[in-house]
């Protein structure tokens, strides 16, 4: 069981608001909020994905001269990188004893240069990206090919009330987590497995690597939760959950 978890902001997007319903037609751009997870256990804390790179610090023109020049702007200050949001809670990052990468994005494993020794749990998919060592939407820091790497395959449960849940579609090895907590009971944090409530519930779709995959993994996960009932489902990149959301020092 976890003893808590927080969640804790790291930044924002500016990002077209097609990426998060490709219903909607492109141009309109919106701000989305980036998320680390903090899980206190009893041998220590988890970190569960490491937010973007320093790159992106007070750098907006990231992406310019690329094809997302216009459509992925960073919204990044010093304050947002890992080393400060875990400064604000009382770490440093080799006090982690794992940490979790939903996946190899620019906004989920940004921070992992800062984890040179601690055991990064990836799904084998992704592991296979980083040793091609080329994907368009992650910065090289987000593909370091020497670090701390435990590669899992499907769903795994590596620490008491951590389960890891295999959820490909946005890329090929994301995860999903399911934390059971003693305050909360079962949370389900969906990161990009679903960026939004709509592309979970009603099947809006999304910025996805395969769109089949992903639509069978959100049914995969939306069954087993039947029979789990969390007390709360946590979307990726969600702007009205995001705005509302509460955040450290509240845990759940
Ligand atoms: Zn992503």
């Amino acid at each position: 069981m976890i003893e808590k978890l927080y969640w804790l902001p790291a930044g924002k997007l500016s990002s077209d608001y097609s990426a998060l319903n490709l219903n909607v037609p492109p141009g309109q751009m919106v701000t989305i909020p980036i998320w680390v997870f903090l899980l206190v256990t009893e041998d220590g804390p988890i970190l569960l994905d490491t937010g973007m790179p320093e790159s992106f610090i007070n750098n907006p023109d990231y992406f310019k001269g690329t094809p997302y020049e216009g459509r992925i702007i960073p919204l990044m200050e010093r304050d947002d990188h890992i080393v400060s949001v875990l400064k604000k809670v009382g770490y440093s990052p080799s006090d982690m004893i794992a940490v979790i990468n939903s996946h190899l994005h620019m906004d989920h494993a940004g921070g992992n240069p800062y984890f040179p020794d601690t055991p990064i749990y990836i799904q084998q998919k992704e592991w296979e990206i980083v040793k091609q060592g080329i994907s368009a939407y992650a910065p090289p820091e987000c593909l370091l090919p020497n670090l701390n790497y435990t590669i899992v395959e499907g769903d795994t449960e590596p620490f008491p009330g951590l389960q890891l849940l295999s959820t490909p579609g946005h890329s090929p090895g994301h995860q999903s987590v399911l934390v059971t907590t003693k305050k909360t009971g079962p949370i389900l944090l969906t990161v990009d497995m679903a960026y939004t409530r709509s592309n979970y519930e009603e099947g809006a779709p999304f910025f996805t690597y395969d769109y089949r995959q992903a639509r069978q993994s959100i049914e995969r996960i939306k069954q087993k939760m039947e029979g789990i009932q969390p007390s709360i489902i946590f979307f990726g990149h969600d702007i009205d959950q995001g705005a509302v959301q509460q955040v450290y020092p509240i845990f759940y």
